[in-house]
């Protein structure tokens, strides 16, 4: 095997670079070995096989991880890949225990593609989380080696890009901001996205690019206005600049409905200083310098998120009424904001460091628990979802120690996370001193207070409905598997009688226990008796068994009768007549089911002529037909098969009470008059405004950006020729061309 290949060459200069000992013989014969291996085995791409362990334990380098993780980098595909060779027990002999433990714990973690059985898809999740929760740093070269396959997507069969993508975005992108490892997270993000929806991608990019371009100035001149009173108060510091990633910003626009106009924190300045109470310092100065905006100060400094993020983020309105924010750390806390976990896994060392990071990955041993609960497959996913990646809102205790709660979740979760005991006897909530419903969302920093007593009836059924994370479920499921028995035996069973009523399936006694029993034996349950009681504290939901009812009832009721084929399209529409309008009034020809949006780019409103495109993942792209993105991205033959017809639903345009974001242009001669003029059109007309901008053009002329509400395209049609009829304005059109 020859040694000169330069990856690996490159590998040893960033091990170099980083200054910290490294085992370097032990990294060069891991390579050797995994080179060995290799041989003969090439990727998608062309290129030997044994370059992608490289690039992984690159990746791993710049995480400053052990000479250990490394050698477990290179090798991480050799077991899995070139089984006949190798195996645990060898790498063990050949490079210690850690070595082959790590190489165990990634082998374990078996590729299953994402749209693959959903249950074969958890056991893989649950068993990533089993292997974080004994060497975390698996989980590290696990999300290196997946960010390489990213970066080297390209190479692979559109489906495969599609799998792969959107397990990077549901599953290993939340798992990094969940270990704080945000550099790594937004690469994921970024390249999942331009997987998912390139024509999304692309749209925020260049609207970014074109943003800050018309205020580089304005930026250039913040900074140094800010550079300039640092010097004076004698600081060391650094001061970047930089705007968001495409995907948070598509993130903010699609997830919270917004427009690019209304994105506050689009541009931010970070300041790195040496001491927390230069923070403080500097936090000071800035406020004296701008107006900050209210609300939008946040001190993750005093309360760290859970992630360990630390910071403090505060926005502020420039000179020309543009929006920034400022974030302002110091350099430790810096590193933790850009690598998490693994930042406190590099920088200490021993059994002390170990308690720490146990301490914080608490949530894993917490989810695992939970999962042990329920063997059902949704609500595993479901409450990863809610548990991990969405953000936390901190409470106080009385005692004012805080508790971190996934955001939205109630008292009633708040009871539970204290203590399952304290959730069983809560008769109510105090929040700040105030008594408040027990389905009342706490706010960050509230005070917290849970009222028991021990001749409460504990909990009820409808909490379940009413708390957001999956401990509190579990627990107020375990409390009614408990102490309810015969009840959960009858409510299980009305839930079985309901489903029969509802399609009319009438059956006499001993055929509903022959389908009943079958189902019990088919799911794994002992008997109909704890088939109904597991239906009836809720270990398992009734839509987990109907299509087995249904086959059930087919083959012991009517055996004789073959059922006739089931057309798909239509039991969908006759479900959910309403889908439709639900979807904003939009029918997408041929593809049922699915969320739809409306492009940013056009925002269509009825009366448009429409096309769909499909995006992977997030639903269909509504555009209009004559939108300038679908004029460039049609003919492209690389979005074949992804564009739809799709149209207005029949009196969508009738629908009085949706609203819909119109976006007008104005050219108009500038004079003082005019904006008032134009708000005063609107206010007559009780159009609502949602953004105005203007830009100069020209000597004396305007272009003014209008979003305003309106019904459809009649509606527009009429404000147009309203504003049309202002002295100074030349021409209104749709978009901002
Ligand atoms: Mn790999």
């Amino acid at each position: 095997m020859e040694e000169n290949y330069t990856p690996i060459k490159k590998l040893l200069f960033t091990l170099e670079k980083t200054g910290k000992q490294y085992d370097i013989e032990k990294i060069k014969k891991a390579y050797l070995y995994a080179a060995e291996l290799h041989e003969g085995q090439f990727r998608v791409s062309g290129e030997p096989f044994v370059y992608h362990p490289i690039a992984v334990a690159e990746i791993v380098a710049t995480l400053e991880l052990d000479t250990d993780s490394i050698c477990a980098a290179l090798l991480h595909d050799t077991v899995e890949d070139c089984g006949s060779k190798v195996d645990v027990a060898k790498l063990r002999r050949e490079f210690g225990e850690d070595v082959a433990m790590l190489v165990d714990g990634l082998t374990k973690l078996v590729q299953i593609p994402f749209e693959d059985k959903e249950e074969e898809h958890v056991e893989n999740l649950r068993k990533m989380f089993l292997a974080m929760s004994k060497d975390i740093r698996v989980i590290f070269i696990k999300l290196c080696d997946r960010l390489h396959n990213m970066r080297t997507l390209d190479a692979k069969r559109p489906e495969k890009q599609r799998m792969t993508a959107l397990e990077t975005m549901y599953v290993y992108a939340p798992l990094a901001h969940r270990l704080g490892m945000q550099r790594i997270k937004q690469e994921l993000e970024n390249l999942s996205l331009w997987y998912l929806d390139p024509i999304g991608y692309t749209q925020i990019k260049d609207d970014i690019e074109k943003k800050y371009g018309q205020n580089r100035d304005f930026v250039e001149s913040a900074r140094t206005k800010i550079a300039e009173k640092l010097d004076e108060a004698n600081l060391k510091y650094s001061l970047e600049g930089r705007v968001k990633t495409v995907y948070s910003l598509y993130k903010k626009m699609f997830g919270q409905n917004k427009n690019f106009e209304e994105i506050f924190d689009f541009y931010a300045l970070r300041i790195i200083v040496d001491t927390e109470l230069e923070c403080y310092t500097v936090l000071g100065i800035v406020h004296d310098m701008f107006n900050s905006v209210p609300g939008r100060f946040k001190d993750y400094i005093s309360t760290p998120k859970p992630n360990m993020y630390r910071s403090l983020h505060t926005t502020v309105i420039g000179r020309d009424g543009v929006p920034f924010e400022i974030q302002i750390r110091t350099w430790d806390m810096h590193r933790i904001a850009e690598y998490g976990i693994a930042a406190h896994w590099k920088y200490k060392s021993g059994a002390q460091s170990k308690a720490d990071i146990d301490q914080k990955l608490q949530w894993v041993a917490k989810l695992i628990d939970a999962e042990d609960e329920t063997k059902d497959a949704d609500e595993f996913m479901h409450t990863l979802k809610i548990d991990i990646f969405h953000d936390e809102t901190f409470v106080f205790t009385p005692k004012g120690d805080v508790i971190t709660l996934p955001q939205g979740s109630t008292v009633i979760d708040f009871a539970y996370a204290i203590h399952s005991a304290v959730g069983n006897k809560m008769v109510g909530a105090k929040i700040n001193g105030m008594i408040v419903p027990i389905d009342r969302i706490p706010q960050n920093g509230e005070i917290v207070e849970i009222l028991t007593s021990n001749s409460g009836k504990g909990p009820s059924r409808d909490w379940l409905k009413i708390v957001k994370t999956g401990e509190a479920r579990t627990k107020i499921r375990q409390w009614f598997k408990k102490e309810k028995q015969a009840e959960n035996i009858l409510m299980g069973k009305a839930e079985i009688d309901k489903e029969f009523k509802k399609f009319n399936r009438h059956c006499t006694e001993e055929q509903r226990n022959e389908i009943l029993a079958n189902i019990a034996s088919r799911i794994g349950v002992k008997d109909v008796d704890t088939l109904y009681s597991t239906l009836g504290y809720g270990g398992l939901s009734m839509n987990k068994i109907t299509v087995r009812l249904k086959d059930e009832f087919d083959r012991v009721v009517k055996p004789e009768t073959t059922s006739a084929p089931v057309d798909v399209a239509s039991i969908n529409k006759n479900a959910s007549p309403s889908k439709s309008t639900k979807n904003g009034g939009v029918i997408i020809d041929g593809v049922d089911g699915c969320s739809v949006k409306f492009a940013r780019c056009c925002n269509p409103l009825p009366g448009d002529d429409l096309i769909g495109f499909i995006t992977k993942g997030y639903g269909v792209s509504i555009h209009k037909l004559d939108c300038p993105n679908v004029k460039m991205n049609l003919p492209k033959p690389e979005y074949d098969g992804r564009w739809v017809s799709a149209h207005w639903e029949r009196g969508a345009n009738l629908i009085s009470n949706s609203v819909f974001e119109a976006m007008l242009q104005i050219h108009a001669h500038n004079s003082i008059s005019l904006l008032a003029e134009i708000t005063m059109v609107l206010a007559d007309m009780r159009v609502s405004l949602i953004s105005i901008n203007t830009q100069k053009s020209g000597n004396n002329d305007i272009i003014v950006n209008l979003t305003v509400n309106a019904k459809n395209l009649d509606h527009v049609n009429s404000i147009t020729s309203r504003l049309k009829s202002i002295k100074n304005i030349n021409d209104v059109t749709r978009g901002f061309g």
